[in-house]
């Protein structure tokens, strides 16, 4: 294990290229979920300094040089940047593995690379981007070009928290924006970094800006902000609404990545080998704290039995401890808030007559863990799809396995759901895959397969998963407004 740095860090907002304290000097506590040890002051902004920091984007935005580069230079200075987050993967890792409780060794070799990716993807697909041109035969020539927006709220969820906030700034940067962006309040160690990484790179001031606090008072103060042109928010569906009305009266653009409950679909044809160790990821991977996570498992009934067992087996056998140890699969879920509401579902599938398989206690754990928010990984079996839990999304440690008989039947308890993120089928047989895929009701289906990401393809939700897609030109058309230039020629 590499050695952790330890005491409580002093974590300020990042205005206009400077580390700032909150003008009223407030601060808020983050703790370590693995110990609640506290890790962390950080100070909480005003409305006034998101103001001073929607104020410093507006005019880097009109001013500056960042809109008014070369594309060339611009995308130089995000490859930059890209690069100095790969230097730093291990601390970021580390910030992650500490106010998240997410596994170091994924995290420093999975999520850190594919944030790094997420700048500098952006940086290469920009370069590559043309206009359209319409001739109205010899009277008069338009041509389209792409500009940025404006200034741009990032405002981001705490499960992932460094990746998904560099997923909307490397396209929110690379078309010329300006970006104030808000971590969640539980998680806001990494993404306090971008400032730093930001101007070491060579990006100006006042193009990378992070605010800190609340998200009723600094995510309200930013999403009514008369500066803020458009919001790209990833988190609940609830903050969802709650922002889309908060908009509204400045009519501002935005994109939700909003919640999930993906039905994963295994067939009697399907190849246990894979499906059952890639259910278990989609099921436990960061404690079930993932939008994606497959966390109703649709079993055909004539394989019902085996698949219990081996999946059974499994959730047993994944190792629950320090997230900072390597051997660590699954760490503590991220909050007591948080953790309350997971373990309430325990009671909510006790009162629907589930039946618990394995987990539904805390795990045995070293001494210095006693007070971390751990769960064993914990498997239900429920055969009515409408109760709570196979409905609500738990966003912890906690799947249901659902037994299904035909084709017919797992497709409507597939869709029987509010939520339309993904969706994941396990079989063999290459029409039913195809025609699985053409019916669930979701953004992304994976088949015999889940969470592998093309980053120009589109991601985003169905129904109250989600408004708009993100991923190569869907997030640079949201990022960018179209102009139209109509030259006569005669
Ligand atoms: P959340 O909605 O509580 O918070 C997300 C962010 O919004 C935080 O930064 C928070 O401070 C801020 N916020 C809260 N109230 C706000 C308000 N009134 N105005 C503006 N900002 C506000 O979500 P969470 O609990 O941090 O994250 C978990 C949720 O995120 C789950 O539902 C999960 O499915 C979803 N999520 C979705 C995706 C996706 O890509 N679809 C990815 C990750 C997480």
């Amino acid at each position: 294990m590499m050695e952790v740095q330890t005491g409580v860090r002093e974590v300020d907002l990042y205005i206009n290229g400077k580390y700032v304290k909150a003008s009223n000097g407030a601060t808020f506590a983050v703790k370590n979920p693995a110990t609640q040890e506290l890790i962390a002051q950080v100070s909480a902004a005003t409305e006034a300094d998101v103001d001073k920091a929607c104020r410093a984007a507006r005019d880097a935005f009109e001013q500056g040089p960042w809109r008014t580069m070369t594309v060339a230079e611009r995308c130089a200075k995000l490859r930059r940047m890209a690069e100095i987050i790969l230097e730093r993967k291990e601390e970021i890792a580390r910030l992650d593995a500490m106010d998240v409780g997410k596994p170091y060794l994924s995290t420093v070799h999975h999520e850190v690379p594919r944030a790094a990716n997420n700048i500098k993807f952006f940086a290469d697909f920009i370069e590559k981007q043309g206009g359209e041109v319409y001739p109205m035969e010899e009277a008069y020539l338009n041509y389209t070009r792409y500009e940025p927006v404006g200034v741009a709220a990032l405002i981001t969820p705490w499960n992932v928290p460094f990746m998904l906030t560099t997923w909307k700034l490397g396209p929110c940067l690379a078309a010329g924006n300006t970006a104030v962006i808000k971590p969640a309040e539980t998680t806001p160690l990494s993404v306090s970094l971008l400032g730093e990484i930001a101007k070491e790179a060579g990006i100006p001031d006042g193009v990378v800006n992070v605010v800190h606090g609340l998200g009723s008072v600094v995510g309200t103060a930013l999403t009514t902000h008369p500066e803020v042109d458009l919001i790209s928010f990833t988190g609940s569906t609830s903050t969802g609404k709650r922002i889309m009305k908060n908009g509204a009266d400045s009519l501002k653009k935005v994109s939700f990545e909003l919640g999930g409950k993906a039905a994963n679909i295994v067939f009697e044809d399907a190849n246990l080998d894979k499906a059952i160790p890639v259910s278990i990821q989609a099921a436990f991977m960061n404690s079930g704290q993932v939008c994606l996570a497959g966390s109703r498992i649709l079993v055909q009934r004539t394989i019902f039995d085996e698949f219990l067992e081996r999946f059974k087996k499994a959730a047993m056998e994944l190792i629950v401890g320090d997230p900072q140890n390597e051997d660590t699969k699954m760490g503590p879920v991220v909050s007591e808030a948080h953790y309350n509401k997971v373990i309430s579902y325990l009671e909510v599938a006790k009162e629907e007559n589930a039946t618990l398989v394995c987990g539904g206690k805390r795990p045995q754990l070293p001494d210095y863990l006693q007070n971390g928010y751990y769960l064993e990984p914990t498997v239900y079996v429920q055969e009515n799809h409408q109760a709570r839990i196979c409905q609500e999304e738990i966003f912890g440690p906690i799947v249901t396995l659902i037994p299904f008989d035909t084709e017919e039947e797992a497709l409507k308890i597939a869709n029987d759901t509010e939520y339309g993120l993904n969706g994941v089928v396990w079989t063999e047989n290459l029409q039913r895959a195809h025609r699985i895929s053409h019916h669930v009701r979701a953004g992304t289906i994976w088949v015999n397969c889940w969470f592998v990401r093309d980053l120009r393809a589109p991601f985003g939700g169905f129904k109250k998963s989600g408004i708009g897609r993100e991923g190569g030109h869907h997030s640079l058309e949201f990022f960018t407004e179209a102009k139209n230039i109509c030259i006569a020629l005669s």
